[in-house]
């Protein structure tokens, strides 16, 4: 869609507003405006849409412009979700945009989109989110937006009134936007089979590839997107579903052409690539473009580039250890995150999914809030699912919602009060808290009061989702949130200066803690047997006195009865060496953490994974692939360990909201030779390095605010600074 118009007088400054049902990009004159993708981005657009501005006066000139935007459908009209959905939404996407310029001599004007525009056919055919792209370079048209050109033919736009097609509340985006953040040159490529060329970027990644050809007009290229290779070579494609992740790009013809794709996103590591046999040309690799054919030779890695996109948060962290298998594993952690923190937290970026579970987002938060400074994602997450909240007061199992899943599930709707406690904890910034406090308490009134709907807590739910043969009953993990929460609540009630709420849900912890105990004692013994269960206990806080002591004791002998390995699903995981440490065996923490056996984080790691595996046995020697039907090699859940990691292992946590004050804690270990970890807390810059000596370890600690130090025997009371400690064995 397009529209010239003049400007006669010098231009101050302008901005330029956008909006859209489907995804958009704006341009000026031949430029396109902004570096953010897939705007306006993801909201249930029945209830909101947000709109971007854009500071342009740059792009403007004396004399003739043009304004034009190219629209997608997005999630809003094309496929989303595991259900085949497509317009979810809607079907007739529409964009809407307004731009006001201010004048150097004081006046100021405005252009918005109305029935002055027209709008034309390109090259784009086809775009969605999960199937992919189609691009014909050949019906490129010349000067679209040039001013000066004559920009093709084109049909007057259908004018449809905001009123009638916008949610009552249309705001601006209060997040930040998908942009591209890295770019992966590929490392390596082969052809499995005549004339198909698979190339591997090394790295399991989320967003689109750049194409770089040189082919005769009307070649067709096709990219397809995986994770993985089947044993031929090929790109293993099963695990998509019905995402067909397929990018097509038909060549013009006219030299060396480089194409990105602008509305769709794939998960991938690796691009298997049909039609390049075609290729005119290759680079030498001195520069020169030398004509030849590829022949039996393999097109050059320049071909394809990674080009990752994220939302645009600021990672915070650093984190090194002498176990290279234990530094892949926290690059997989962040790479599962870079991954899946795209416009919402989702559970995976490359089957049909793709979805905001909460649970998935409130098991791995705590371990995300030290590697970015995840305030803005949240502040526009937060929103969407406040906005999914029902009317009964659950919150639910995905944010944006869709319409055939459930509210009030043990463990994700609890995303509800977990997700902006630990905001508040990680950044003191209760402005993530106190717009939502009404809703918090209506979601905890409806598992809390008696007669209420979710109250019981025995709903069918995703328990301990992908455990190991060990599932904890569904209203034992009901309660202890249900408790937790409550707890969670009373803190951020005294931090709100709410007293009549912080003593009412002060209550209804105790009430909560002690139904939880009766759900996992029989008498004075201990009735849930797994990992999960005694390591909510402990973590939670739930049990005081004899009983913790029962439940430690119960937990070490679980985890050594299996051979010092985990059986623990999406819920227990994050918990489980937190409590371990917290049981006085950090030992055995570290030990999880070392195993190379599956079940294990480096059995992925040995067997290469670059991410966190969506199930333990993603992939095993014995059997290959994991259940097709449900199997991403992208999915952060497990990866929620790294918050021990930066916690327990480096030592670093904060002891005041937002680390006003500190408290170094490290789980020593004679299993590695040193840990150093960095965070960029909002206090400034904490480090801590601690590394083995001849009578036991030397600890590094650099910090911007007072900390306890807590070492094994003594406690040290130390003022902002670099301090060094030795410690004997
Ligand atoms: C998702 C999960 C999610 C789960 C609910 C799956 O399909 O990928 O990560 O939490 O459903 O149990």
């Amino acid at each position: 869609m397009k529209k010239g118009f003049g400007i006669e007088k010098e231009v101050c400054s302008a901005t330029l507003h956008v909006t859209a049902l489907g995804v958009c990009e704006a341009w000026i004159n031949g430029q396109r405006v902004g570096d953010s993708h897939l705007l306006p981005g993801w909201t249930d657009y029945r209830k909101r849409v947000y709109y971007h501005s854009f500071k342009v006066g740059e792009m403007l000139q004396v004399g003739e412009n043009r304004l034009g935007a190219v629209l997608g459908l997005g999630w809003y009209a094309g496929f989303f979700g595991p259900f085949q959905h497509k317009g979810y939404y809607g079907n007739d996407t529409w964009f809407s945009c307004l731009l006001e310029i201010n004048f150097k001599d004081g006046s100021s004007g405005s252009i918005r989109s109305d029935e002055t525009w027209v709008w034309q056919n390109g090259p784009l055919l086809e775009a969605d989110l999960l199937m992919g792209e189609t691009y014909d370079a050949r019906q490129e048209i010349d000067g679209w937006l040039d001013p000066e050109g004559d920009g093709g033919e084109t049909h007057p736009v259908f004018v449809v009134n905001a009123e009638t097609r916008l949610p009552e509340r249309i705001e601006p985006y209060p997040g930040v936007p998908v942009r591209t953040i890295d770019e992966l040159p590929a490392q390596a490529v082969s052809e499995p089979n005549p004339g198909v060329y698979v190339f591997d970027l090394s790295q399991n990644m989320v967003g689109v590839v750049q194409l770089k050809v040189d082919l005769p007009a009307g070649t067709e290229i096709v990219l397809k997107h995986g994770e993985m290779l089947n044993q031929d070579g090929t790109v293993y494609t099963e695990n998509l579903r019905y995402a067909k992740a397929t990018d097509r790009y038909i060549a013009k013809g006219n030299g060396p052409e480089i194409w990105t794709p602008r509305f769709t996103f794939h998960g991938f590591r690796y691009v298997e690539v049909h039609g390049l046999s075609a290729q005119r040309c290759q680079n030498t690799g001195d520069g020169s473009q030398k004509k030849k054919p590829f022949g039996t030779e393999l097109p050059p890695l320049s071909t394809i580039t990674g080009i990752v996109w994220m939302s645009n948060v600021e990672e915070t962290a650093s984190f090194e250890c002498s176990d290279p298998k234990v530094n892949r594993l926290y690059e997989n952690i962040r790479w599962g995150f870079r991954g899946n923190y795209l416009e919402v937290p989702s559970d995976c970026p490359q089957r049909d999914e793709r979805l905001g579970w909460t649970g998935d987002t409130q098991m791995f938060i705590r371990s995300a809030s030290y590697l970015a400074d995840i305030r803005p994602f949240f502040k526009k997450w937060l929103v969407d699912l406040n906005d999914a909240q029902h009317p009964d007061g659950g919150y639910p199992d995905i944010a944006p919602f869709m319409g055939t899943l459930n509210h009030g599930l043990a463990a994700w709707s609890d995303a509800g009060i977990i997700c902006p406690y630990v905001l508040w904890k990680q950044y003191d910034d209760l402005s993530l808290v106190r717009p939502w406090w009404k809703q918090m308490k209506a979601f905890m009134a409806s598992i809390c009061k008696e007669g209420n709907r979710h109250n019981d807590r025995t709903e069918p739910t995703w328990g301990d989702w992908l455990n190991i043969d060990s599932p904890t009953p569904n209203r034992l993990i009901g309660l202890a949130y249900r408790a937790y929460d409550a707890r969670l609540m009373q803190e951020m009630a005294v931090a709100l200066g709410e007293t009549a709420d912080a003593a009412f849900f002060e209550d209804e912890a105790v009430c909560s803690r002690a139904l939880f105990r009766d759900e996992l004692f029989d008498g004075a013994t201990i009735s849930v047997r797994t990992q999960t269960a005694n390591a909510l206990a402990i973590v939670m806080e739930l049990v005081g006195g004899d009983d913790l002591e029962t439940v430690k004791q119960t937990l070490i002998a679980c985890v050594e009865e299996n051979k010092g390995y985990l059986t623990t699903g999406f819920i227990g995981t994050g918990y489980l060496c937190p409590a371990l440490t917290k049981a006085g065996r950090g030992d055995l923490a570290v030990q999880l953490l070392l195993n190379e056996e599956y079940p294990s984080w480096l059995y992925e790691v040995n067997n290469g994974a670059t991410t966190i595996w969506e199930r333990w046995n993603s992939w095993t020697e014995e059997n290959g692939f994991g259940d097709v039907g449900m199997n991403s090699f992208n999915h952060y859940a497990f990866g929620s360990v790294c918050e021990w990691m930066f916690e327990s292992l480096a030592g670093i946590k904060p002891a005041l909201p937002g680390f006003q004050k500190l408290e170094i804690e490290p789980c020593f270990t004679d299993k590695l030779d040193y840990v150093k970890a960095s965070y960029e807390s909002v206090q400034g810059t904490i480090s801590n390095a601690w590394k083995k000596s001849s009578k036991g370890w030397k600890m590094d600690l650099e910090t911007p605010v007072a900390a306890s130090v807590i070492l094994p025997g003594a406690v040290y009371e130390v003022e902002p600074g670099a301090h060094t400690f030795e410690i004997t064995a």
